[in-house]
């Protein structure tokens, strides 16, 4: 067989949606896996929809997950002679026809045809025509679109490589059209001769397509193209098992991005969207991927988005980071806050790399780390109902004044010293150590979760440390901060 050659083929009249970048990786990893090519074709023919914007976010978010296509872009909008030889051999081998019905008249008709309860199709009229009839309607300067000559009868067959058989029978297709009346292919039209002009020999998309595949198998046919295999993905349902949407959450990639989605969880979540590992271990590297995907692990029934999954995964990851490379990814979160220069300055810098895997444990995106180092930034401005609930209780006020002087006699305010000191206290007091560790951490930290509690202290600092614990006892004693 020739070398593998897949592609994606993204519209630019959207942001990339992640059915598309899911049907991109599957692409992606398929050409890895087999040593094949992976190419990049930008649809472009809907004038009025495309925009350079959505090109850009498209070609970024294929950047951004690693999926790195081979050879030059390649833009629908710039082959249009391509497509114009192509329309005209089918012209001349009578396999498709002018039409000149004006839209208008089109609609005219399929009203007529649904009230008959018919299925509104194009009623091949212009199929019809003379050749003396057509060459004086073109020369009369009247606008025509061409479309193919659908053969009547029989059927198309084809052997989805994710579905196994899919049968048409083409009286249930129509004489769609292939070429506009501007001059520029119809989606149809242009996928199959680029598609086998660019040597294409899988085509792998969503199952969204799989209506248009017996409309291209009879241009491939027509054309005298050797035919690629197809394999058609499971279409992304949210949790609720409806299709994906926006009702479901983000449907863009780069409101993953945004949200602090870190590619390789994205990557690897995507993967499993349709795809099922043999080991069914879901965590997997870019590299165990491309090893071990198989098309045919592929299966057919919806693949379902999950937003926790995802959160779970990316928490996963996150924990991966050396925290020196993670606290490079906080830096824009934290500059946005105010709370470091981008670039930090070296003391910056350094709190920054301290507090780093405390919150680390903890988090499950980027932009969730504001909420979980909040503290380590600014005093608490109030405690939460748990945390006051807490330092309300007999005692407490006494207890955090003593934590607080002692504190202040540390010479070193290391973990081991904060821990010995707090333990100390309670063995003095006759208290479990987790009665003075709670209210501590609610005078801290305002809440009552978060990282161990002597770690945070001794990245704080004595300073802010006991500055806390005095506020909480005024407050304690005053009722308000
Ligand atoms: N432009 C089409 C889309 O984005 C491509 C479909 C195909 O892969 O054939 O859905």
């Amino acid at each position: 067989m020739s070398e593998i050659c897949v592609r994606i083929a993204p519209s630019p009249t959207g942001y990339l949606h992640v059915g598309t970048a899911r049907t991109a990786l599957f692409n992606w990893l398929f050409a890895r896996k087999n040593k094949g090519k992976f190419l990049l074709r930008i649809e472009d023919t809907d004038r009025e929809r495309s925009k350079p914007e959505f090109e850009r976010d498209i070609i970024e978010g294929l950047k951004w997950l690693g999926l790195d296509w081979d050879g030059n872009i390649v833009y629908q909008s710039q082959r249009l002679d391509l497509y114009h030889r192509e329309a005209q051999r089918l012209v001349e081998m009578g396999k498709a026809y002018p039409c000149f019905c004006t839209q208008e008249e089109l609609e005219q008709r399929k009203r007529e045809m649904l009230a008959k309860g018919a299925a509104p199709k194009y009623d091949r009229k212009c199929r019809r025509l003379s050749i003396e009839e057509r060459e004086r309607l073109i020369k009369e300067g009247r606008p025509y679109v061409l479309r193919f000559a659908m053969p009547l009868e029989g059927e198309v067959v084809f052997n989805d490589i994710v579905r196994g058989k899919i049968r048409f029978a083409n009286r249930e297709l129509d004489d769609f059209v292939i070429l506009k009346s501007d001059g520029f292919p119809t989606y149809n039209f242009a996928c199959v001769v680029d598609d086998h002009d660019m040597g294409i020999t899988h085509v792998i998309r969503g199952e969204d397509h799989i209506s248009n595949t017996p409309r291209q198998l009879h241009l491939y046919m027509a054309l005298g193209y050797d035919l690629p295999q197809f394999a058609h993905l499971p279409l992304l349902l949210g949790s609720d098992r409806s299709k994906l949407s926006k009702r479901h959450g983000a449907v863009s990639l780069n409101e993953y991005r945004k949200m602090g989605i870190l590619p390789e969880a994205m990557v690897n979540f995507l993967a499993l969207l349709g795809w099922y590992p043999r080991d069914q271990q879901e965590i997997k590297s870019r590299e165990q991927l491309i090893a071990e995907f198989e098309l045919s692990d592929v299966k057919p029934s919806g693949a379902i988005f999950d937003l926790e999954k995802l959160l779970w995964m990316n928490g996963h990851y996150i924990r991966q980071k050396q925290p020196e490379e993670l606290a490079k990814m906080l830096v824009p979160c934290f500059a946005q806050k105010g709370w470091v220069h981008d670039p930090p300055t070296e003391e910056e810098w350094h709190y920054l790399l301290q507090l780093t895997p405390l919150i680390q444990e903890r988090m499950r995106t980027l932009s969730e780390s504001t909420d979980l180092a909040d503290f380590f930034y600014r005093e608490p401005e109030s405690y939460d109902e748990k945390a006051q609930s807490r330092l309300m209780r007999e005692g407490v006020a006494d207890c955090l004044l003593e934590l607080s002087n002692r504190l202040e006699t540390l010479e070193e305010f290391t973990v081991e010293q904060v821990e010995k000191t707090v333990r100390q206290l309670a063995a003095e007091k006759g208290l479990k150590a987790s009665e003075i560790i709670h209210p501590t951490r609610a005078a801290i930290t305002g809440r009552m979760e978060g990282p161990s509690l002597f770690h945070l202290m001794a990245v704080l600092g004595k300073e802010r440390c006991v500055g806390r614990l005095k506020r909480a006892v005024q407050f304690i004693k005053i009722g308000r901060l």
